[in-house]
């Protein structure tokens, strides 16, 4: 993590409105004088005894005597250490009030940190709660300009293709939807986010700070795709992501249905790269080697007569180009 200047200490410290991530935690506020009173998530609380304070921005329980300001708060609700709970806090605030500055528009104060959603809480069914992701990672690419700052930088910022793909952002602030960690609720959705492969082991989200496309047919997310954003990134770091397992679904296959002629890229960001061009009858495999049985079957079963493939000129793409025409025939 790049140091935080004491300016940005500061800043987070005044501007993170405590009320709102109070209230992103499912605890209901009840504003009294000039304070908000709730129940105290870190005791046994019958009676609202955690007191907010937005003049000052800082908490106190009366019952067991947490107190601090929305740095005490994320580390304690997180369970975090300082130095992440900065960085939480950081992401999710201190870019989009820099470029607010940039355009020259008043500083927004005490602006709402979470996009208001409700959290997220545990499904048997984890196809439902996969799509609550999706939907809360499109909400915030919507709200992060360094995101659509990456949409356009690749030509790729597109409203309709944002919309209709769901495109969306993993800017670490998905921790702030669920319940608390310690608590039974907060634990299993926890458990059922990893199993997804929302969530890695270590309780990182697996596409942090990255673009996130999903694969979405009939109505199901089958695949999901994360592009890192930044450009300087830890050695070793991946900047591709997808969910664990096999690769599932096809990517736009409403256009198989409609086109006798498909053009095939190697990569989502390429396709999109069509269809924003107005090539609307493209679709993608997952890398080179990421051309799935799955979506051969869907070409032939939509009775797709002509395949265009649009992989790299490279020796990877070129090879894989061929493997896959001798498939196709
Ligand atoms: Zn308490």
């Amino acid at each position: 993590m790049a140091r935080i200047t004491e300016e940005e200490l500061e800043r987070i410290k005044e501007e993170v409105s405590l009320v709102r991530l109070v209230e992103a935690k499912g605890i209901a506020l009840e504003k009294k004088g000039s304070d908000y009173h709730g129940c105290c998530p870190f005791h046994d609380d019958k009676t609202p005894s955690l007191v907010v304070t937005p003049s000052k921005n800082l908490f106190h329980c009366f019952g067991c005597g947490a107190a601090g300001s929305v740095i005490d708060w994320v580390m304690k609700i997180e369970g975090v250490s300082v130095r992440h709970a900065l960085e939480i806090l950081k992401a999710d605030y201190l870019p989009s009030v820099s470029s607010f500055n940039a355009t020259g528009k008043a500083k927004p104060t005490r602006r709402n940190t979470s996009v208001k959603l409700p959290s997220l809480v545990a499904s048997e069914d984890h196809q439902a709660l996969l799509q609550k992701v999706v939907d809360y990672y499109h909400q915030c690419l919507k709200e992060s300009p360094e995101a659509i700052e990456y949409l356009e930088k690749r030509g790729i910022n597109n409203p309709e293709l944002i919309e209709k793909f769901k495109l969306g952002y993993a800017n670490r602030t998905l921790g702030y939807r669920l319940p608390q960690k310690n608590r039974a609720e907060g634990a299993k959705v926890r458990g059922q986010l990893q199993e997804i492969g929302i969530l890695r082991e270590s309780g990182h989200e697996h596409f942090n700070g990255s673009l996130v496309v999903p694969v979405i047919n009939d109505g199901s997310v089958r695949e999901v795709y994360g592009r890192k954003i930044k450009r300087e990134l830890r050695k070793g770091t991946p900047k591709h992501l997808y969910l664990p397992g096999e690769h599932q679904g096809v990517w736009n296959s409403e256009a198989l249905k409609d086109n006798c002629e498909i053009i095939l890229c190697e990569s989502l960001i390429d396709a999109m790269t069509f269809w924003v061009h107005g090539f609307r009858n493209v679709t993608t495999s997952y890398g080179t080697n990421g051309f799935t049985d799955e979506i051969l079957q869907s070409l032939v079963a939509n009775n797709v007569g002509k395949v265009l493939i649009a992989y790299d000129r490279d020796k990877a793409g070129d090879e894989a180009a061929h493997a896959i025409s001798k498939r196709l025939a």
